[in-house]
C-alpha cells in the first residue's frame, strides 16, 4: 500500500500542476500563513477506499501549500502523522507594513519572536542585490514563497511533527520558509542564508521532476526517497550525482554571499558520512580515506559546492561562467557531470585550471581516465574528444575506518523525505524563458 500512496500522490500532483496559471513577468509573491490550530483527532485510514481518500486530499493540500499556495483558510494534513493536521490561514502580502500587522507588530518590531523577526528578515532580504541576481536568472516569471508563522506551536514536546511539516523546502517553482526554523538568537543570518539556499533551488530544472525521478528510483530499489533512510541531508553526505548537484548549487549560492557558510561548507567535508540504505546506519569517512572513492566526493554536495565555489573565484569571469554553464546545462538530469561539460564547452581555455580544481577537490582519487572522461569536449563542428595531458597521478592516504567522531551540522534546508517525495509536479515550460532569452540581461553582482 506504500507504493501505492506514493504512485497515486504523484500522479495526482501532475495532474493538478497542468491548470497552472501564465504570469507576466518574474517576481516573488509572497504569502504570509499562519497556523490557527493543531488537531490530533484525524482517524487513521485503514480500508483501501479511506487511504485513497487520504491521500488524494493530503495531495491536494500540500500541492496547495508547498507548489501553488493560494489565499484563505486551509487545513493541512500531516506527512509525518496521520492523526495531525493544521488549520491555518493565507493572505498574499502586499507590502511590509501588512506583514508587520499580520504579525500583530504593527509600528512595533519589537513584539515580534525571533522566529517572526526571521520572517521579516527574509522578506526584506528579497529585495536585496543577492536575491534579485538570482531573480535575474530565474525563467519563471513568478516564485511563490509562503512564510509559515508557527508562533504558539513551537513547543516540540507539544507539537513534535510540525518542525518536520514545515520544514523549509523548494519544490521548483515556489519555497517555504518557517518561523520555527527561524526559532534562534541569530534568526537574521539563518533566515538570509535560507532564502539564498531555496530560491537558488528555484533556478534548479532537477526540481520537480529530476528530483521526482530519484524519489521514485530510489523508492523501488531499497525504500528510500531522496535523502536517503532518514530522509535527511547535510553538506558531507554522499547521495547521488543530482541530488548532489542540486543541494551544491544552493550551498554554492550561500557561500558566494555568505562567509560563514562558506568557511562551515570547507570544514565540514573534510568529513563524509554514508548511509547504510537498509538499515539507516551512517558512517563517518575522512574525506582521504582510502574508502572513500572519487565518484564519492562528486556525489557530496559539499564538494560540489566548492568546486562551484573555486570555479567562480579561481577562474577570470568565474562567477559569471559558473551562471551561464549551469542555465545552459539545465536540465531534470542536471548533474555535476553535465555542468562541467558544459563549463569546458564554453571556456576551454580555462581546462587546465578546471582540472586542478577537480583533482584537488577529489583528492587524487579519481584516475587519469575517470578525470578525463568528465573533462572530455567535443567541439561542435568537428566532432572528437580533444587530448588532455596526463594528470597528476596523487598517492592515495592509507586506508582508515569509520570515524565516529565528527557528525556533520544539520544542513538549514534538510528536507523531510515524505514530502518532497509525494508533492513533486511537472513543470509548465510554457511559463519559461530560454537561458539565450535570459543571459543577455544578467549582470554579474561583483
Ligand atoms: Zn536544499
Amino acid at each position: 500500500m506504500k507504493n501505492v500512496k506514493f504512485i497515486f500522490l504523484f500522479a495526482f500532483v501532475i495532474f493538478l500542476n497542468s491548470s497552472s496559471i501564465l504570469f507576466a513577468e518574474a517576481a516573488l509573491e509572497f504569502y504570509y500563513q499562519q497556523i490557527l490550530e493543531v488537531r490530533t483527532d484525524l482517524a487513521t485510514p485503514t480500508t483501501p477506499i479511506s487511504i485513497i481518500r487520504y491521500n488524494a486530499e493530503m495531495a491536494k493540500e500540500q500541492y496547495n501549500f508547498r507548489i501553488n499556495p493560494t489565499e484563505g483558510e486551509k487545513i493541512i494534513r500531516s506527512p509525518t502523522n496521520k492523526n495531525v493536521s493544521y488549520r491555518v490561514n493565507r493572505v498574499k502580502v502586499k507590502d511590509e507594513e501588512q506583514l508587520l500587522e499580520l504579525m500583530s507588530a504593527k509600528g512595533d518590531e519589537s513584539k515580534l519572536t525571533n522566529g517572526q523577526k526571521g520572517l521579516l528578515a527574509s522578506y526584506r532580504y528579497s529585495s536585496s542585490a543577492a536575491a534579485k541576481e538570482r531573480l535575474k536568472l530565474s525563467d519563471r516569471k513568478v516564485i511563490k514563497t509562503v512564510l509559515s508563522d508557527t508562533t504558539g506551536f513551537e513547543d516540540s514536546s507539544k507539537y513534535p511533527n510540525l518542525e518536520r511539516d514545515f520544514w523549509p523546502m523548494s519544490l521548483g517553482k515556489s519555497f517555504q520558509l518557517s518561523s520555527k526554523y527561524f526559532d534562534s538568537p541569530d534568526f537574521e543570518s539563518i533566515a538570509k542564508s535560507n532564502l539564498i539556499h531555496e530560491l537558488s533551488h528555484t533556478l534548479d530544472k532537477n526540481l520537480p521532476m529530476g528530483f521526482a525521478e530519484e524519489a521514485i528510483t530510489n523508492f523501488f530499489k531499497d525504500g528510500t526517497f531522496v535523502y536517503g533512510k532518514d530522509g535527511m541531508h547535510s553538506y558531507g553526505d554522499i547521495t547521488t550525482p543530482r541530488v548532489a548537484f542540486m543541494e551544491g548549487w544552493s550551498w554554492f549560492n550561500q557561500m558566494i554571499e555568505f562567509r560563514k557558510d562558506r568557511d562551515l561548507v570547507f570544514s565540514s567535508i573534510k568529513t563524509l558520512s554514508k548511509e547504510n540504505p537498509k538499515t539507516g546506519d551512517i558512517t563517518y569517512y575522512s574525506a582521504t580515506d582510502s574508502a572513500i572513492l572519487g565518484s564519492d566526493l562528486l556525489n557530496c554536495e559539499g564538494v560540489n559546492a566548492k568546486i562551484l565555489y573555486r570555479l567562480a573565484n579561481e577562474v577570470a569571469n568565474g562567477r559569471d561562467k559558473v551562471n551561464k554553464a549551469f542555465l545552459a546545462s539545465n536540465s531534470k538530469n542536471h548533474t555535476f557531470r553535465s555542468f562541467i561539460k558544459k563549463f569546458i564547452e564554453q571556456n576551454l581555455g580555462d581546462l587546465e585550471r578546471v582540472r586542478k580544481i577537480l583533482d584537488e577537490e577529489t583528492h587524487g582519487k579519481l584516475s587519469r581516465d575517470e578525470l578525463n572522461d568528465l573533462l572530455r569536449y567535443t567541439p561542435p563542428v568537428v566532432p572528437g574528444p580533444v587530448a588532455l595531458p596526463p594528470t597528476t597521478e596523487v598517492p592515495q592516504p592509507p586506508t582508515q575506518t569509520t570515524s565516529p567522531t565528527t557528525t556533520p551540522t544539520a544542513c538549514p534546508t534538510a528536507v523531510p523525505t515524505s514530502v518532497p517525495a509525494e508533492s513533486r509536479v511537472i513543470q509548465n515550460h510554457s511559463e519559461q524563458r530560454s537561458p539565450e532569452e535570459l543571459l543577455p540581461g544578467y549582470i554579474d553582482a561583483d
